[in-house]
């Protein structure tokens, strides 16, 4: 299959041939022709499959068809995403696929000044990428208008719910045109998606291109078990062990990638962090000085890293289990993309055994477990099972009273004399 025979046009299967693209991925085969029918769609895609390109080329395709028409602070395209990084990405991504053609795009997130963006939608724009938030404040000071909008694309809209956008998101629902083409992805669908998708969208083609809230397979998972205090000892130890060459490391807490980053600068290792406490230009710094392979180690939160496209990422470590077992397969994501091997290792401590026991039922999977000569736990991780029970040990039989004493004695407890 080509993109061509996917309907796209000449401009856009040069840019994609200048881009390596040869072959569209499952989710791109199954959108890109349903966008440019104008259906809607429902994607379960996480990050890695290819999405972001499944609903721009052709938006960009019908946009550029329709020519241009938008009026003063108009939108015809409205992508909203969770977080900063993802806005800055999709936009990226807009941009990229969109090379030579006469179209506006532009990203608005929060956290920075409102004004420089109210005055680049004065023009109106045929794509805006935005976070929730940001745009609810561009609407309600009459910078963005509706009236000219054709399509919602809610990217990522499960981490939007997580994050705590859903009154926002309600608030920009009942503001849109109710007759627009709406595409709703998301990395797993629970039952608060499904009544999103139920109350938002009209007929919608499902694109399911990987089991639900499964790993990708080519991804070699493993787990070093180790004394929690000891963690940051054993990372480097691996790193250094191992020869590791890039790594996103995954930390719970903004203190927690602080602590590590630190503890790394005064062993002689240069790491870079991100989390949301990081003013967004150190952010999306930190971001382009790993993906160029200028800094090799980046700490990140949860929060901070989702939607972070990063491109033959060869290992994923969770320093930090994370608190949500579908995190787990977001962070995992990150590696083993395109085709590509990977490798997600997780340094895990006696307290996060119940974590891990989350994260082997929602994969359906028990992890292989390592241990590193040296870093040997004092605590040992209880085992676990394909159930995702954790197996406590099994309590010793206490020792039989004397005959005489016991009542309801179980008899095989009881010495024959
Ligand atoms: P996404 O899931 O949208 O974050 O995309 C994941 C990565 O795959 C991005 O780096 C894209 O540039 C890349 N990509 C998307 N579609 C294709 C394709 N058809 N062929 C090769 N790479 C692709």
């Amino acid at each position: 299959m080509s993109f061509v025979s996917l309907g796209l046009i000449d401009p856009l299967v040069r840019t994609l041939d200048a881009l390596g693209y040869v072959t569209p991925t499952p989710v791109q085969a199954q959108a890109i022709p349903a966008v440019l029918a104008k259906r809607d769609v429902m994607a379960a895609a996480q990050t890695g499959t290819g999405k972001t390109a499944g609903f721009a080329l052709p938006l960009l395709q019908r946009l550029t068809m329709e020519g241009p028409q938008v009026a003063s602070n108009a939108v015809r395209v409205l992508v909203l995403v969770p977080t900063r990084e993802l806005a800055e990405q999709v936009h990226e991504s807009f941009k990229t696929y969109g090379a030579g053609l006469p179209l506006r795009t532009f990203v608005a997130y929060g956290g920075v000044s409102i004004n420089p963006q109210m005055m680049k939608l004065r023009k109106g724009l045929d794509v805006l990428v935005a976070t929730p938030g940001r745009l609810l404040d561009l609407y309600r000071q009459n910078a963005v208008k509706f009236d000219q909008l054709q399509t919602l694309v809610l990217d990522e809209a499960d981490r939007m719910l997580d994050l705590g956008f859903s009154r926002e998101l309600d608030a920009v629902f009942a503001a849109l045109p109710p007759k627009r083409q709406t595409l709703l992805f998301s990395a797993t669908f629970s039952d608060e998606i499904r009544a999103m998708a139920g109350k938002l969208l009209v007929d919608p083609l499902s694109i399911e291109v990987s089991p639900r809230n499964s790993t990708v397979q080519r991804i070699r998972q493993w787990v070093v078990t180790v004394d929690k205090k000891r963690k940051p000892e054993l990372f480097l130890h691996l790193l250094n062990k191992k020869r590791w060459s890039q790594v996103l490391v995954f930390v719970k807490t903004r203190k927690g990638v602080d602590l590590l980053v630190d503890t790394l600068a005064a062993n002689g290792v240069a790491a870079d962090a991100i989390h949301g406490d990081k003013p967004q230009p150190a952010r999306l710094r930190a971001l382009e000085r790993f993906k160029a392979g200028q800094c090799k180690i980046l700490v990140a939160t949860d929060v901070a890293a989702r939607g972070l496209d990063i491109d033959d990422l060869p290992l994923v470590v969770n320093f930090d289990l994370p608190i949500v077992a579908e995190d787990y397969i977001h962070r995992t994501g990150r590696t083993g993309r395109a085709g590509n091997a990977g490798e997600a290792v997780s340094l895990v401590c006696a307290d996060e055994v119940d974590l891990l026991a989350a994260i082997e039922l929602l994969t359906r999977q028990t992890l292989p477990r390592s241990e590193e000569p040296g870093f040997v736990p004092e605590h040992r991780v209880p085992l676990t099972d394909t159930a995702g029970q954790v197996i406590k040990k099994p309590k010793k039989p206490k020792k039989p009273k004397a005959v005489g004493e016991v009542s309801n004695v179980d008899v095989r407890f009881l010495k024959v004399r």
